[in-house]
């Protein structure tokens, strides 16, 4: 510490490049050491990153909040947000120029995934912030860095990173709030569902921008039908009832605005564990749940769309589709054959961001546009093969057509925000009135290509050095080409796009993108590597580790790889 404080001393008014001598260099604390993993060029540059490492001996952290997977993200989540909350309380933030006092640590939202920013281990607790070292233009001011480092670091350590220091119960309960939901997403494998929304829970958002809970004054509570109430028993919460979707064809009708597209999305993101008090801690989706959504526009690269797309105008071929600007329904077709091909094992669709001429063709229709004129098999006649085929199911939001009774098994009614089973209703409905519509999709679902990357359509530099760089949870700049995530739904956390695009690179670094290695088989190693190595593995940067990773599904690294414009691959 002393020794800290004779080089800041002496650094004191140079210029910003001195601070650079801190860099890689370990200083011990009475409580913890301080690691200095990078040092940033200027104060207006990305941060600075330390780490500060404490001993068991002093922190203390009981093992049974660490002593399995689950308990250990969720700790490590939980001390990321008590380190975040009492930044706001002890740093003073803005001293000079530029990002000059800043400290920061990579805070989560809803969701508890799997992150970078905080290790704790049976010895020690590891946690990574980021600093902006204070400069008054480029001149080092060397006394508000030494009461950044050696007083606020230290307090912030005392109050956030010993056990003794925090409060008992919610800690616990974060804990158990996540490894419940785990276990009731296994349990859902077990009992022939593909999701559960618990009795009481919170679904809609205060904002399309805001992912908290809107208030309970507001909020009209999630309630099962008597029909699908099923119980699953979590180990910490006991027995809990609620909605069961089982596998199959699910549908979610209902007039507009009562809420069926608000079900869709708490489904969308249980595939994640969610914090407690957001409303959709009892909420889970299976894991391979993969939202499916018209983009036009996007680059598709030698898809096998021939399931929903033939006899395209001039003979162009859709067995191995390629285009620069899908349409509305190759885009559609090409993210499930994609989904497919990386593991989806649920599909979830809401008409409101479905291309309608993918979605459904009616009987007028079929006799004014004759088959061999319509490219589109529209995905009504498709669905049930998905799922005899293919064992995948379908859950959909369709308040508009209602072709669909003929091929559901589950038909849910959002009527003023409640749920009803109307399945016997609609079959009967379905029965009564004929639709008359000619089925088109053949006798089989088709073949879902094993498309193999090839490394060199992949080049990470732009002019000599590698720059990845991800820009909000939506883009990712890799090399000259910028992947849009625009509408990968199920990101959401800009520290999983920022893995994303690492992983990518650690990919074709470690030669696993090989261009022999089809891309689910990629994934595979992918994922093997992180339960090996963790999240740090991504750092494009020797010893290095990254504080802001959050850990991505397969399916979204899957989802980046085909939209990266370059990409070409073999099949
Ligand atoms: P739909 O898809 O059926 O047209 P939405 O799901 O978009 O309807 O919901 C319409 C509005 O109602 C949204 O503003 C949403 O936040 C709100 N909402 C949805 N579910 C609830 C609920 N359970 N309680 C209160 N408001 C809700
Ligand atoms: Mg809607």
């Amino acid at each position: 510490m002393e020794k800290l404080k004779k080089i800041l001393n002496r650094i004191d008014n140079k210029g910003y490049k001195a601070y650079k001598d801190l860099q890689g260099q370990t200083f011990n604390f009475p409580d913890f050491d301080l690691d200095f993993y990078y040092i940033q060029g200027d104060p207006f540059a990305g941060p600075s990153q330390i780490a500060v490492k404490l001993d068991q001996k002093g922190a203390r952290f009981p093992a049974a909040t660490f002593s399995n997977r689950v308990r250990s993200i969720a700790l490590n989540d939980y001390l990321t947000r008590i380190l975040d909350q009492k930044i706001k309380k002890i740093c003073r933030g803005r001293r000079g120029t530029g990002k000059s006092g800043m400290v920061a640590v990579d805070a989560p939202g809803q969701e508890i995934l799997e992150r970078s920013s905080v290790r704790v281990t049976p010895a020690q607790v590891e946690a990574r912030l980021f600093l902006g070292l204070p400069a008054r233009g480029r001149k080092i001011l060397g006394r508000q860095a030494e009461e950044m480092l050696l007083e606020e670091i230290p307090s912030l350590v005392k109050s956030a990173l010993f056990f003794q220091s925090l409060e008992r119960s919610p800690l616990v309960n974060h804990i158990q709030t996540a490894e419940d939901q785990v276990f009731m997403r296994n349990e859902l494998e077990e009992k022939d569902l593909i999701a559960f929304i618990a009795n009481d829970s919170i679904l809609p958002r205060r904002s399309g921008i805001d992912q908290r809970p809107l208030s309970r004054r507001e909020a009209m509570p999630f309630h099962s039908p008597p029909s699908l109430e099923v119980e699953l028993n979590p180990p910490h919460a006991g027995t809990v009832k609620g909605m069961g979707v089982p596998r199959g064809i699910t549908l979610i009708v209902g007039g507009g605005y009562h809420g069926k597209s608000t079900l869709l999305r708490a489904l969308e993101r249980s595939v994640y564990n969610h914090i407690p008090g957001d409303g959709r801690e009892q909420v889970v989706t299976n894991p391979e749940s993969l939202k499916i959504r018209a983009e036009d526009g996007r680059r598709v690269e030698k898809v096998n769309i021939t399931p929903f797309i033939n006899n395209l105008p001039y003979g162009q071929d859709t067995s191995s589709f390629c285009s620069d600007e899908a349409s509305g329904s190759t885009s559609q077709a090409a993210n499930i054959l994609e989904g497919l091909e990386a593991g989806a094992k649920v599909l979830l669709m809401d008409e409101d961001t479905s291309a309608t001429n993918f979605m459904i063709r009616d009987m007028r229709m079929q006799k004014l546009v004759a088959k061999n004129k319509e490219p589109i098999t529209p995905f009504i006649d498709k669905v049930q093969q998905l799922y005899s085929d293919l064992g995948v199911s379908t859950i959909l939001v369709i308040g508009g057509s209602g072709d669909y009774f003929d091929v559901a098994d589950t038909v849910i009614m959002m009527d003023e925000y409640k749920p009803r089973d109307v399945s016997q209703e609609a079959r009967s409905i379905a029965s009564d009135y004929k639709t008359l519509r000619q089925k088109e999709g053949g006798e089989a679902f088709g073949e879902v290509l094993k498309r193999k990357p090839q490394p060199r359509s992949f080049n990470p530099r732009k002019g000599k050095k590698v720059k990845i760089k991800s820009r909000s949870d939506e883009a990712i700049q890799f090399g000259r080409e910028n992947i849009n995530l625009h509408n990968v739904e199920q990101i959401v956390d800009p520290s999983q796009t920022r893995a994303i695009g690492d992983l990518i690179f650690f990919a074709l670094k470690e030669n696993i993108i090989d261009g022999n290695k089809p891309l689910a088989e990629i994934l595979k190693t992918i994922e093997k590597e992180l339960e090996e190595k963790g999240l740090e593995m991504a750092s494009p940067f020797p010893n290095q580790p990254q504080g802001n990773y959050a850990r991505p599904r397969p399916l979204e690294i899957a989802a980046a790889l085909n939209r990266l414009r370059t990409l070409q691959v073999r099949v």
